[in-house]
């Protein structure tokens, strides 16, 4: 071995001309700022360029690019075809429009590049404060476990694992097998479908997830439940899991949760709550009574990226009983044994709670927000975001040409654009045309989904950015596109 030539060879990504990096870093941020602050006068969407595009479908790089190259690229072919949550008018699915201290968070968070999974170091004892202060948001025991994840649907899928893994103690070595008979989840017809892929991924299949219909609110019947359950029992099944939904995704429902809780503890099945967004309020005192049960759930998952508007993409699932979320996942391998000092000492590994062994530093961003803000910011904000909601409610009430297709509960409206004279089918292409023209002419972003078959526009509004005049200007536009399309069918 030539330790001359090996030495002559020897090379870094770090970069060759730190000064010229860092200028470049600044700019950086001097141009996401400039593009935070100036959002509002932009469309709220915008299609991406063929030419975009088709600089997106190119050959692997075989030879360097110097970086400010590479960040023309970005700035000219990514960043003006965002998905543009962070946009005042952008209410489409649930999304949160995150934060420029969350961006920073972020920047910090990458520059440290933790793995926050196993060890002795301080972004490990940052989760677990987060962890403990959304035990304390949500009226869960500090005895609690936890974790953070990517997304609700991962929560979710988290705790059933954590489910199946309690309801029969041999399921981790011997698999399903294991079980005497089949397991059966239930939850409303109105559950978000990442529960039934878990239902899915824990391997009972989604024919053994019940769909419980719903009643005219959108919330679960609780009679039909007991039925299904009864009915299962009699037919040699194993009733395991009852899903509540604290905010449905189509209207903002909010399951009986005390009920299920009940129902849960009588039929001894595991009680989870899908609280992605509507478990939010529950920092709100006027939310008591609504959300009253969600503290007696088994487990419960929500989101950080949505109505806490922290940055993408972060979420939380809690699990009532610390012990048996460990016992879910634990392991004991040599190469990851703690130690009593050292790096390897430390706090019991994140592994031992979920599925990720490398897992990024995303409670920097979380513990940073929920810092700068403080809890008080945040229920004026949900309350600012529930109050424009019904304000939204309103003035479609008030608009003879528009229609209120649903309660509203929390902050989702559906909504369409009827003048009186069309049957539902043709109001359906009426509408799906009216919102892709609102979102082509860059005016709002709001989706859509089906009620009954009726084609709905749908607003979910987590969008701290939100003002009143962002609502006048969407009905004002729906009504205005409307006729024009109207006008063009008849
Ligand atoms: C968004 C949502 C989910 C999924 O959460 P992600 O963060 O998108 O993974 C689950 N349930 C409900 C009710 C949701 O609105």
């Amino acid at each position: 071995m030539n330790k001359e030539a090996i030495i002559l060879e020897e090379s870094t990504l770090d970069p060759g001309n730190w000064e010229a990096m860092k200028e470049l870093g600044h700019r950086m941020l001097d141009d996401m700022f400039a593009y935070l602050q100036s959002v509002r006068g932009r469309p709220a969407w915008k299609k991406p360029s063929a030419y975009a595009v088709s600089s997106l479908q190119a050959p692997l790089p075989q030879l360097p690019q110097e970086p400010s190259e590479v960040y023309e690229d970005f700035f000219t072919q990514v960043l003006p075809y965002n998905t543009n949550n962070i946009h005042p008018r952008f209410w489409a699915w649930v999304q949160g429009g995150g934060t420029p201290f969350g961006m920073l968070a972020d920047m910090l968070a990458s520059g440290m590049n933790a793995n926050v999974s196993i060890g002795d170091h301080i972004p490990m004892q940052v989760e677990k404060q987060v962890i403990e202060w959304s035990k304390e948001m949500m009226g869960f025991p500090s005895t609690a476990g936890g974790l953070l994840v990517g997304g609700c649907s991962l929560a979710n899928i988290t705790a059933l694992i954590v489910a199946r893994n309690h309801f029969h103690q041999s399921v981790r070595q011997k698999g399903l097998r294991a079980v005497p008979a089949q397991m059966i989840v239930y939850g409303s017809a109105e559950t978000h479908n990442c529960v039934v892929k878990g239902v899915e991924v824990i391997g009972l299949g989604s024919e053994n997830f019940r769909k419980v219909p719903v009643n005219d609110d959108y919330r679960i019947d609780i009679d039909e439940l007991q039925r299904m359950i009864d009915e299962d029992r009699a037919a040699g099944h194993l009733p395991f899991c009852i899903i509540g939904n604290a905010g449905t995704v189509n209207t903002g429902a909010i399951d009986p949760l005390e009920s299920l809780a009940a129902i849960a503890k009588k039929e001894k099945c595991w009680f989870h709550v899908d609280g992605a967004f509507g478990a939010i309020p529950r920092i709100l005192p006027e939310f008591n009574d609504r959300l009253k049960g969600i503290e007696l759930a088994d487990s419960l998952g929500f989101d950080f990226h949505k109505w806490l508007y922290v940055n993408y993409e972060v979420a939380c699932v809690l699990i009532r009983d610390a012990s048996i979320h460990r016992e879910a996942f634990a392991t004991s391998v040599n190469y990851l044994l703690g130690h009593e000092r050292g790096l390897s000492g430390g706090p019991d590994p994140f592994n031992n709670y979920g599925m990720e062994l490398s897992r990024g530093f995303k409670a920097l961003k979380v513990w940073m927000s929920l810092k700068e803000h403080g809890i008080q910011k945040y229920r004026q904000m949900v309350r600012q975001n529930l109050r424009q909601t019904q304000y939204l409610a309103g003035l479609v009430e008030l608009d003879p040409e528009l229609e209120l297709m649903a309660d509203v509960p929390l902050n989702i409206v559906c909504f369409r654009f009827n003048p009186g004279n069309f049957d539902d089918e043709t109001l359906n292409r009426i509408n799906k045309e009216v919102l892709m023209r609102l979102q082509e002419e860059g005016i709002a972003a709001p989706s859509y989904t089906l009620l009954h078959g009726k084609y709905v526009i749908r607003v979910a509004n987590t969008n701290h950015r939100s003002r009143l005049e962002d609502f006048d200007v969407l009905t004002a536009e729906t009504v205005r596109i409307g006729r024009e399309v109207a006008g063009e069918i008849l």
